[in-house]
């Protein structure tokens, strides 16, 4: 524990909330110049800079040896600067070296002493902070380079012989997200100054929930004693993040549940003949979620559920469940998809589905828009006024037909934006959430102020990123996929078997099956891109004739794009040649063939979306990924891919390769990056804050106790809620 130095000045004020509070640039001991870098890198606030948490810790207790040979992981080195040099070299514009010779954090040199190199290219500043006779902590990856090892842009330190080298030697070092204008140095040095003054500090958690005061585990945090001590700390400081996040979770929960709502729920008759139709029963898990919305349409207060369940797990069904049971109580439903090839899908599957029950449904997308003649309307009353010809009951009864809006609308945002007139909206459903903003969600919600919203996704995400994304909803999981469904096989090749691949492909398609070939977008620029899917098409129509084949493209026009659909649903064409268009929802259970291209360049989870597409029917179903990956995260990708089809085991080596700012980054999630939590690895923790949060709302749910009003302050601040709002 650092100890505090007599000569420092006292704390800022006895008040822990008012120190945290304190904004950095009225800190004495800090110099204008360097409060600005701060706020420019966002920490505005002490409590801002002692929530900068280490990135990683250095053990300068006792550093490495230096290495005789290449490593496979970083080491962090000690040594005193011999000698330097600058010069141009072959390729580069400049290159500085510095000779590091052995030492011990005391500057001892050490038995058997080695020599080490370190190299920068092209940066001109680590020039200016380098000279002979000085002391450095290094750290990185020697490697061999030719006859010599080298360090390569390691990251360094100079050791200052000045009164603070006890705060940077000799014990665990943090080592702090740095920027430009402020060293991972300088950083240390001001929050051990904070730290050796800290007041008595308000706990971020409700009572009993720490395990250390909170001054403690920020003081272990950055500097600790030893790692029992660190991992201690950061459990507390993990829970206060999560805590924080989840109240802001439950905040907007509750602020949902407050909206005023209607019962939408029909007695079920409609359902009934719906399932009846269906040629397949229902699985457990679509029954089961099916009650699960079906009570929520029921209650008085509003529908706010996630329908979670992996790629071909029979979502749709459900939805229109939902959707006929909101009808059938004299209601509007729509439903909302990502694309206009995907609203067109949902728009004939529904027809189809529908057209013996009469009921009313409508297509309105960007472009399109369509309404069927699907008149719910007395059929005797109709062919005896034509018996009869009864003129006047005829034109009365086309007159209701035109006037009935319809019960069932689907479209793509153009719903949400163009105003369409939803009067009796009852039931909104989003499908594929995943692909809509936060912020849609939202406009979605505020449009129809009392209609019940089911949302989609099949992103199969971590429970630790459920319970955060969606938390604000209720969730009901398709965790079953339908019966009879023929297994997926997917594998892996180089570029060289492609002909093979192809072959192959001919044989199944010789059988009637039908294929997917999908390649990435390399130029997004219109010009390129249809010039790109031109030459891409005519390779494969070669290669797969006498099969048709059609391309689709993101730059086709809507109607095109959706008669090349259709062809390709009847089996008129048997090879779709296409981007990523088909993505999202597809669903032709006939293609069982998936080729995909240049497979290194997609992401995991988009890879997992896009096999998706094929293993709809029951035929087996065959994926086969042409890549030239050649870095451990591309080799890795692929071998995950081979190795799983569950959606929950690819989310996870996804958010493992990429990193989970992705998903959880601000714009996407609409929430705070994490600054110390793992997502991944932290998930018990997040459950705890969760419930915490949750019964904190129940017992409390305008936060007014007085124990509660630093959280109600900081959920005021961190997201701007007037907390008037969910009172
Ligand atoms: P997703 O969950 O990916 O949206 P879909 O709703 O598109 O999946 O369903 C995929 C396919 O499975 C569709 O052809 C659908 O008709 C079919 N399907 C849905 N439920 C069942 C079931 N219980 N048994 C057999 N097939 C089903
Ligand atoms: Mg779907």
């Amino acid at each position: 524990m650092p100890t505090p130095s007599p000569s420092r000045p006292a704390p800022l004020s006895g008040d822990g909330l008012a120190f945290l509070e304190t904004p950095l640039n009225t800190l004495e001991w800090l110099p204008p110049l360097r409060a600005r870098a701060l706020e420019r890198f966002g920490l505005l606030t002490v409590e801002d800079l002692l929530t900068h948490f280490p990135r990683r810790y250095e053990d300068r207790r006792e550093f490495d040896r230096f290495p005789s040979d290449e490593m496979d992981h970083p080491v962090c080195l000690c040594g005193n600067v011999l000698k330097t040099a600058s010069r141009r070299f072959q390729g580069y514009r400049f290159m500085f070296e510095a000779t590091l010779q052995e030492v011990t954090a005391d500057g001892q040199p050490t038995a058997l002493s080695g020599q080490l190199t370190c190299r920068w290219y092209n940066v001109h500043f680590v020039k200016k902070m380098i000279a002979a006779g000085q002391r450095l902590v290094v750290y990185g990856r020697p490697r061999r380079r030719g006859r010599q090892l080298l360090i390569e842009h390691p990251e360094f330190e100079v050791v200052e012989p000045d009164a603070e080298a006890s705060i940077h030697l000799r014990r665990i070092t943090p080592v702090h997200p740095a920027t430009e204008g402020i060293t991972a140095r300088m950083l240390r040095s001001w929050i051990h100054r904070l730290l050796a003054n800290l007041p008595d500090l308000p706990s971020p958690l409700p009572e009993g929930l720490a395990g250390l005061p909170y001054a403690e585990a920020l003081r272990a945090v950055h500097f600790p004693e030893n790692w029992e001590a660190l991992h201690a700390a950061r459990r507390d400081l993990v829970l206060a993040e999560f805590f924080h996040m989840q109240l802001f979770v439950a905040a907007k929960r509750a602020e949902l549940r407050l909206r005023p709502g209607h019962p939408h729920c029909g007695p079920g008759g409609l359902l009934e003949a719906f399932h009846a139709e269906l040629p397949f029963p229902l699985t457990g898990a679509q029954h089961r979620a099916i009650g699960e919305i079906r009570a929520d349409l029921a209650a008085p207060r509003p529908m706010n559920r996630l329908l979670h369940g992996d790629v071909g797990s029979g979502k749709t069904v459900v939805a229109l469940s939902a959707m006929l049971l909101a009808v059938e109580a004299g209601y509007q439903a729509a439903l909302m998809a990502p694309t206009q090839i995907l609203a067109e899908q949902h728009y004939l599957n529904f027809k189809r589905w529908l057209a013996p029950l009469g009921v009313r449904i409508a297509l309105r997308t960007g472009s399109r828009k369509e309404e069927t003649a699907l008149p719910l309307f007395d059929e005797q009353a109709w062919n005896a006024a034509v018996r009869e010809g009864d003129e006047a009951r005829r034109s009365e009864l086309i007159k209701q037909i035109a006037s009935d809006e319809p019960q069932i609308l689907v479209g793509t945002h153009a719903l949400l934006s163009e105003g369409v007139p939803m009067s009796r909206l009852g039931l909104a459903v989003i499908d594929e959430q995943h692909k809509f903003g936060v912020l849609q969600r939202a406009a979605l919600s505020r449009g129809s102020a009392e209609a019940d919203v089911l949302v989609m996704t099949a992103t199969p995400i971590p429970r630790t990123l459920t319970m955060t994304l969606f938390g604000d909803l209720d969730v009901s999981t398709l965790d079953e996929a339908p019966a009879n469904r023929g297994k997926i096989v997917t594998a892996a090749r180089d570029a060289s078997k492609l002909p093979d691949a192809i072959a192959f492909m001919k044989e199944h398609l010789g059988r009637g099956r039908q294929a997917y070939v999908v390649y990435p977008l390399i130029d997004a620029s219109a010009k390129m891109e249809a010039k790109a899917a031109a030459a891409e098409f005519e390779k494969w129509e070669r290669a797969l004739a006498p099969h048709r084949c059609e391309l689709l493209h993101g730059r086709i026009p809507p109607d095109e794009k959706e008669a090349i659909m259709g062809r390709f649903r009847r089996n008129e064409t048997q090879v779709l040649v296409a981007t990523t268009v088909i993505e999202v929802g597809i669903d032709v259970p006939n293609a069982n063939l998936m080729l995909i291209e240049n497979a290194e360049r997609f992401g995991l989870a988009q890879l997992h979306q896009l096999r998706g597409r094929i293993g709809r029917g029951t035929h087996k179903s065959y994926c086969v990924l042409i890549h030239a990956a050649d870095t451990p995260e591309g080799v890795e990708k692929m071998k995950t891919m081979e190795a799983t089809a569950n959606g929950f085991e690819i989310a996870e080596a996804d958010l493992r390769l990429r990193g989970p700012g992705d998903i959880l980054g601000t714009d996407q999630s609409g929430l705070p990056p994490l600054k110390i939590g793992d997502v991944l690895a932290d998930t018990e923790l997040m459950q705890l804050a969760r419930t915490t949060a949750l019964r904190l709302f129940a017992a409390d749910p305008q936060l007014a106790r007085p124990e509660h009003a630093r959280f109600r302050k900081r959920l005021a601040e961190k997201r701007k809620l007037a907390l008037a709002q969910v009172s």
